[in-house]
């Protein structure tokens, strides 16, 4: 089922969904198995794979000279999305990326999830690799987000690549998009990011999903902006804890996200680990209440190896 119709059924009622990453190539997927098995018994609506580049790395060779190679570290996205559903009878909705891909493998990539019958898609830009200084786009592939958009919306309405494609069958997805309550980091400012994330949406966004944010007012006013620029599809919050000290300067480097000074300094007075997890837990508690007392369609949570606090997140809050 389409992510618009679990929000239509849900009847104004907030839905609980989750994002997990593919395991690092050589684990087993009862290694994922086990980090959702917890979170299953909330009935998330859907559940989000990420999807991962290939990166460039240098390999030593026997005689101490190096080898440029391609190194794909969590591969299975999708294979991912057809075992979970499989496994757990769940909606699954696989992230697709721009770069690294061109347009025939991203096009192959759709067909089959077609086949698999999943009927999801959040499409993103991706980021740089990191030995670029900023995004390029692969060769014969999108540069932005809305050009992949583009290429799935033809293949709902039949269009491929190749037009003496025969029969022409029209997929069905539907297709979510990356919102940045706190900007992304390249745009100039945020109604520069707000008029690109509304061609998104005039192009056939279904819903946005949304960066991680510390802030709710953050969230609240990034919301009322896209009211206002016209952008009326579904925003969904997307949540993850603070679980450690590091996140503090971490998250804000990788995220271009603000820690909020309570949280910040709750933080740094945590005596132990365990003290950091129970701030970050009940900081997420209270951004999860008062989400859902706003009546956000979804709380949708970033997993990303703490099911547990995770759990006890939801278990306080749905
Ligand atoms: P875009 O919408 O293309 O925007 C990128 C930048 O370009 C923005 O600054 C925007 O303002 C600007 N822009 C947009 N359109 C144009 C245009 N036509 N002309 C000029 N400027 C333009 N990354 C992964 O690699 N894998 C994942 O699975 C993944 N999942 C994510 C899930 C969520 C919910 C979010 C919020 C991000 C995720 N990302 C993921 C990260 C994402 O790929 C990066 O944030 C990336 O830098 C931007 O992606 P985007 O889709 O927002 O890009």
């Amino acid at each position: 089922m389409k992510v618009t119709e679990h929000l239509a059924n849900a009847k104004g009622n907030t839905l609980v969904s989750f994002e997990v990453l593919p395991p690092l190539k050589g684990k087993t997927i009862e290694s994922l198995y086990n980090h959702l098995d917890p979170l299953i018994e909330f009935k998330p609506a859907w559940i989000n794979v990420t999807y991962h580049r290939a990166e460039t790395m240098f390999r030593k060779r026997g005689d101490g000279s190096f080898e440029k190679v391609e190194v794909r570290k969590r591969p299975g996205t999708v294979g991912i999305c057809a075992a979970l559903r499989n496994h757990y009878n769940v909606d699954t909705v696989p992230h697709l990326i721009c770069g690294g891909f061109n347009k025939q493998e991203t096009e192959n990539a759709l067909v089959d999830l077609n086949f698999l019958g999943i009927d999801n898609v959040l499409v993103l830009r991706g980021d740089a690799e990191k030995n670029e200084p900023s995004f390029a786009p692969h060769a014969g592939g999108h540069g932005y987000a809305i050009d992949l958009l583009k290429q799935v919306v033809n293949l709902n309405n039949g269009i491929y690549l190749e037009e003496d494609v025969q029969n022409e069958a029209r997929t069905n997805f539907c297709i979510g998009v990356a919102g940045y309550p706190e900007k992304h980091f390249e745009a100039p400012n945020l109604e520069n990011d707000l008029q690109y994330l509304k061609e998104k949406v005039d192009a056939g966004a279904d819903y946005i999903m949304t960066q991680m944010f510390f802030d709710n007012q953050k969230f609240f006013r990034f919301q009322d902006a896209c009211r206002s620029v016209g952008i009326k599809v579904p925003i969904i919050p997307g949540l993850k804890p603070i679980t450690t000290r590091k996140q503090l300067t971490v998250l804000p480097r990788i995220f271009h996200v603000d820690i909020p000074a309570d949280l910040c300094k709750a933080v740094m007075q945590a005596k132990t680990d365990a003290d950091v997890e129970t701030v970050g837990t009940e900081w997420l508690i209270a951004q999860s209440r008062e989400l859902k007392a706003a009546g956000v369609p979804v709380l949708h949570y970033y997993t990303l190896g703490k099911p547990r606090i995770i759990h006890n997140v939801v278990k306080a809050t749905m």
